[in-house]
């Protein structure tokens, strides 16, 4: 009854300002005229109530409400959130759950409009889509039935985005796209050049699919072929390193095109019996097989400080919880079309991954550009992968294996019971780390206080409260201490900041590319998908100092980097935050 729901889901969640702006400006219900009909502590229940009703799949008496319990203690204590479509949508009419789409797109006009036709469905619902291209013939191409000429990959490319840009306003958030092309396809050059006009193709985030031969002839300075991926016959053949240069000078200029080892990605595809992995979801965290969607959802670091040291347990707790819910998310989304359905349940992918880990590590005073920070990362990575395997495994035992366990890689590994192809990724957690309250994804603090812009242009000001706490235990807040906080975003060089404090409150553009590509590579390590970061440069940072970044994340292990340049860009695809 709605008595006993009320008093079971009664812990009201402590939400910022900011947080409670967000959410009544596109997550919560609202009637025809706009307003809000539900609060946000509606929303937790809703959501925890929905997600719970899949137990029933499993055991027709299932305590549905004791589940919905643990979902939302989980929730309203801001320990974990799913991804946006899930508290949007969950227990409403769309009842569209998943943050990420990869879609196939092939060589022919009736494939490509019915590519876009999907993309149309998948963001009205809040989903983002990635495409690899590279299955198109190349510019110039014969077309048998016209006796014409192809226009290639980059030209579709703008259908998809002239989409996405009119579906923009009647859907619940702004579409998102990842454009892939490998590297071995004839137009790659043109595809490098795609954002070179920063006016086009704005609703895209391009990334150049990287092969091992690709990088193995760029090391040793050598040509490669190229292939038509329609006759598969090779169709020239380009300098590597020329090709590599290009792109990073590219990506220099205005952070387009990133970069995806697709290879490295396909050697760890964990269902490699499934097909090949193409591409990503448009932030670069998840790579999926043709018409396979992923919902992701985060635990919230900061909140497992205590007393200056890590609750292990209770991190434990959160993950267990966490691997239950998601998996029950896939169950209860409701897929735009029946060839994701299909795919979907097939390897019953999950990201699970975390947020506010420049919370953590400022709580426990250790600088994000250290040694110390990036073994930790390994340590709390690797425990938040072991200890989802351990609980996807024990739900295994009752739901059964993903029904494609049994060609996967686990069994291979030792695993007799698998209940999710993955179980880990690292999402940027753009808009569900401000209702959180927490920094964003495994970024470092970009400013410890600034301007944020959100959805439509709100602006909203903002100071790290963890800094405020901090500064309030160690004595040393006052006005005139935020005052000038807010001028430059940093506490460095501030002489009423103890030299610690200054120090463990790193801003992102005071850590070197360096240090950003470690952290990314240690958090990689343990991540069954990828992992979002943006490695930051200076404005007067060199092409030089871009590739070499390049060089380093393909040594250290990375699956992919995204590159941006201090005021080379005036609009993107997602503003996770801007300092004025
Ligand atoms: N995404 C999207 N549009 C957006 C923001 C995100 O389609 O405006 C998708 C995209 O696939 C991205 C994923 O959601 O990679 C996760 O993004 P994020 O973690 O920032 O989403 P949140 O759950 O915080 O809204």
């Amino acid at each position: 009854s709605n008595k006993e729901i009320e008093k079971a889901l009664s812990q009201t969640p402590d939400l910022t300002k900011n947080a409670i702006t967000v959410l009544e400006k596109r997550y919560l219900k609202r009637d025809i005229s706009g307003k809000p009909v539900e609060k946000p502590i509606d929303m937790f229940r809703r959501v925890a109530l929905n997600i719970a009703e899949a137990d029933k799949n499993y055991d027709k008496d299932a305590d549905i409400l004791s589940t919905a319990t643990a979902f939302y203690e989980q929730m309203a204590a801001l320990k974990f959130l799913p991804n946006s479509p899930t508290l949007m949508n969950a227990g409403r009419e769309l009842q569209q759950l998943a943050a990420c789409f990869v879609l196939p797109v092939d060589d022919s006009l009736e494939a490509i409009f019915e590519a876009v036709k999907n993309t149309a469905l998948i963001h009205k619902s809040g989903g983002g889509t990635g495409f690899s291209f590279s299955r198109l013939r190349p510019k110039d191409d014969v077309v048998k039935t016209t006796k014409g000429v192809s226009s290639g990959p980059v030209s579709f490319m703008t259908v998809f985005d002239a989409a996405t840009e009119t579906i923009k306003q009647g859907g619940t958030r702004r579409g998102a796209n990842m454009g892939i092309l490998r590297v071995d396809h004839p137009d790659i050059m043109e595809f490098i050049y795609a954002k070179e006009d920063k006016t086009k193709l704005t609703n895209f985030n391009l990334s150049v699919g990287i092969t091992e031969k690709f990088m193995q002839a760029v090391l040793n300075d050598t040509d490669y072929d190229l292939y038509n991926p329609k006759t598969g016959k090779t169709a020239g053949k380009l300098k590597a390193k020329e090709v590599f240069d290009t792109m990073v000078q590219l990506a220099w200029e205005g952070g387009d095109p990133g970069i995806v080892y697709l290879d490295r990605i396909n050697a760890e595809n964990p269902t490699p019996k499934e097909g090949d992995i193409e591409s990503t979801n448009p932030c670069g965290e998840q790579p999926l097989l043709p018409y396979e969607s992923c919902n992701l959802g985060s635990i919230n670091l900061g909140k497992y400080v205590k007393d200056g040291k890590i609750d292990w347990e209770d991190l434990e707790k959160t993950i267990e919880v966490a691997v239950h819910f998601l998996d029950n998310v896939i169950d209860m989304n409701k897929y735009p079309i029946q060839q994701i359905n299909d795919q979907t349940k097939r390897n019953r992918k999950i990201g699970l991954g975390l947020m506010g880990w420049a919370d953590m590590l400022a709580m426990l005073a250790i600088p994000y550009n250290t040694d110390e920070a990036t073994d930790l990362a390994e340590k709390v990575m690797q425990f938040i992968r072991d200890k989802g395997r351990e609980k996807s495994s024990a739900l295994a035992v009752i739901r059964g294996d993903f029904p494609s366990f049994k060609d996967s890689i686990y069994p291979k590994m030792g695993f007799k019971n698998m209940r999710n192809a993955t179980i880990t990724t690292i999402a940027p957690t753009g808009t569900i780390s401000i209702i959180g309250s927490c920094s964003s994804g495994i970024e470092p603090y970009f400013a410890i206080a600034f301007y944020r812009q959100v959805m439509d242009n709100n602006k909203l000001v903002e100071v790290s409260p963890v800094f405020k706490d901090i500064a309030k235990r160690e004595g040393f807040l006052s006005d005139e201490l935020l005052e000038k906080v807010a001028e430059t975003g940093t506490a460095h060089g501030l002489s009423m900041v103890p030299e610690k404090w200054q120090e463990a409150f790193v801003t992102s553009h005071e850590i070197t590319p360096f240090w950003h590509t470690k952290m990314q590579a240690a958090f990689q390590k343990y991540t069954d998908n990828a992992v979002s970061k943006t490695v930051n440069f200076p404005n007067e940072a060199t092409i030089e100092d871009v590739k070499k970044t390049y060089l380093l994340s393909y040594n250290l292990g990375c699956k992919g980097t995204t590159i941006y340049r201090d005021g080379s860009r005036t609009g993107q695809v997602l503003n996770v935050g801007t300092k004025e």
